[in-house]
């Protein structure tokens, strides 16, 4: 067990033991099977963290319910002074939580310590909503009446979370719902658990601090089957599903059939159009980051890169040098000098070694990468593809690998054509430097994606904005803007103080 070796004493610091409980409903008790977690970078066990049975999902659900009364009552301003201090608390444990992510994930660190403080900016954020929630007056048609617009918790939510960014997805929805006033149950991916104890044990030193019942945030690892039992719980508001498209799609389905609310992120099949007058070396920067960086495995990684054909030669040539030079850089996630860690899992491997061999019998071309890394570990080389059709199946799929197809484009108007009859709508960048691209990329007949950038990376978003995609991204949106919506039921109230009743349209009835 990793957690022996003092080289790994973060864990300690983040009260983690070789043995965790991996449900938390105010008190910390799990009676599901055991399960190990590995570090993908050596497949070596940290820890084992007991899961949550269907009755400890149960324990979880009530003992939220519960707490909601109280925590509903508060004042936003007063829940947001505990939302404030959460993100104190991870300020003091940024350094450990992002080494347990890179431990577990297999991220590098400064992209693991990059993900805490996405948690902790999402805590600032909704400090500032809490006493910011609007409320609408409008005029009443009506003399001696008013329209208000309320808002009202949901209550009871579900959080169900991928594991490729195990904190950041959760303090996103989390932090933005509690100064909403709801309460939570978590599922977190069954590969991150170490990672959601962790994170909830932060949580709960505030709640206990400050006399709040700590199942306001409670928590239940487990796998499909907590995560079934969640999405079906007529309890849950609202159902938060990070993950892909294809168990999205269910989730979705399942909580429409009850007429429960969703919040779906999703799969993205992320493009980066190279326009004719691109600057290359702003392109190439970005590309490496967004194409091979984190090992692939961000839902906004660049998947496919649609060159003008004046740049083709050129840029491919150029990337190439570029992975070569990242190339030593590869390794233990943990270490300063490295840059791209392994996959998560073998699965993971397995998926890639599948795609690229595909990818040759369709008549691809492996530009650069291709194979795995003989070492301890899921490490594969980061992977360039040319020759496949923009509408190869292979292209059209999301693989959550270092894999970018590369391909060609006539034109700015064919590079949105492609960028958008992907699947997924999810991310998507043009470099350019022309001002009346950008406004075409922008508007009605560009980009059909929720993030749509320009001359930066698909990847690596901030949080004031609202963050998701469209069609089978899944359409919700979280984070910044007004993604507080999702986490509220809106009440239009209407109030008489003219002491007559009037109906609107000046209808008259019986008189
Ligand atoms: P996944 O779909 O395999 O699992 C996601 C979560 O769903 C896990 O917690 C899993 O245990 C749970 N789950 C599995 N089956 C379920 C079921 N039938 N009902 C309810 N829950 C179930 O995804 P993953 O491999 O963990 O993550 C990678 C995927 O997530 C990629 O497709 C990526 O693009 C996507 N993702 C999207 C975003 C976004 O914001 N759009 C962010 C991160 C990841």
């Amino acid at each position: 067990y990793l957690i022996d070796d003092p080289k790994y004493s973060f864990l300690k610091d983040l009260g983690l033991d070789k043995k965790n409980d991996g449900v938390f409903n105010g008190k910390w008790e799990a009676n599901g099977q055991v399960i190990q977690s590995y570090s993908p970078a050596n497949g070596k066990i940290i820890a084992e963290v007991k899961t949550g049975s269907l009755a400890d999902y149960e324990t979880c659900a009530k003992a939220a319910q519960d707490a909601w009364h109280s925590w509903a009552e508060m004042p936003a301003p007063a829940r947001g002074e505990i939302v404030r201090q959460i993100g104190d608390a991870l300020r003091e444990k940024l350094q450990p939580l992002g080494q347990l992510v890179s431990l577990e994930m297999g991220k590098i660190l400064p992209e693991a310590i990059g993900e805490v403080v996405e948690y902790i900016h999402v805590c600032d954020l909704a400090l500032g909503l809490s006493r910011t929630l609007p409320g609408t007056i409008f005029p009443s048609e009506r003399p001696g009446h008013v329209l208000i617009e309320k808002w009202n918790p949901l209550g009871l939510i579900g959080i169900i979370t991928a594991f490729n960014f195990p904190v950041a997805v959760f303090g996103w929805n989390s932090a933005i719902a509690m100064v909403c006033g709801d309460v939570s149950v978590w599922k977190p991916s069954d590969t991150t658990p170490l990672t959601a104890v962790a994170v909830t044990k932060i949580v709960e030193s505030v709640l206990v601090k400050n006399n709040i019942p700590g199942a306001v945030a409670a928590l239940c690892v487990g796998g499909k089957d907590i995560g079934q039992t969640l999405v079906r719980d007529h309890r849950m508001k609202l159902v938060s599903f990070t993950g892909s498209t294809a168990v999205g799609q269910e989730v979705g389905v399942e909580v429409q059939r009850r007429f429960g609310r969703h919040l779906l992120e999703l799969g993205g099949n992320n493009a980066i159009i190279v326009n004719s007058d691109a600057n290359v070396e702003l392109l190439l920067n970005a590309a490496l980051f967004a194409c091979a960086g984190t090992a692939g495995q961000r839902c906004t990684t660049t998947r496919r890169l649609l060159i003008h054909e004046k740049l083709f030669t050129e840029v491919v040539s150029k990337l190439k040098k570029a992975y070569a030079s990242v190339l030593p850089r590869i390794g233990d996630p943990l270490l300063s000098e490295t840059l791209i860690g392994p996959l998560h899992t073998q699965a993971a491997v397995d998926a890639y070694k599948k795609t690229v061999a595909e990818a040759v019998k369709l008549g691809g071309t492996i530009e650069f990468g291709g194979k795995v890394i003989d070492r301890e570990g899921f490490f594969v080389e980061p992977t360039i593809i040319t020759g496949l059709p923009h509408d190869s199946p292979l292209v059209m799929a999301e693989c959550f690998a270092p894999i970018v197809y590369c391909i060609k484009i006539p034109d700015l108007d064919t590079g949105i054509q492609y960028n958008n009859e992907v699947e997924q709508g999810l991310s998507s960048s043009l470099f350019t430097e022309n001002l009346a691209d950008v406004f075409k990329w922008i508007g009605p007949h560009g980009s059909d994606c929720g993030i749509v950038n320009v001359n930066i990376p698909t990847n690596g978003a901030e949080v004031g904005g609202a963050f998701g995609g469209e069609k089978a991204t899944g359409g919700g949106r979280e984070c910044g803007s007004d993604s507080w919506k999702s986490y509220m039921r809106r009440a239009t109230v209407t109030v008489n103080y003219s002491g007559t009743i009037k109906l609107a349209q000046n209808i008259r009835f019986g008189d």
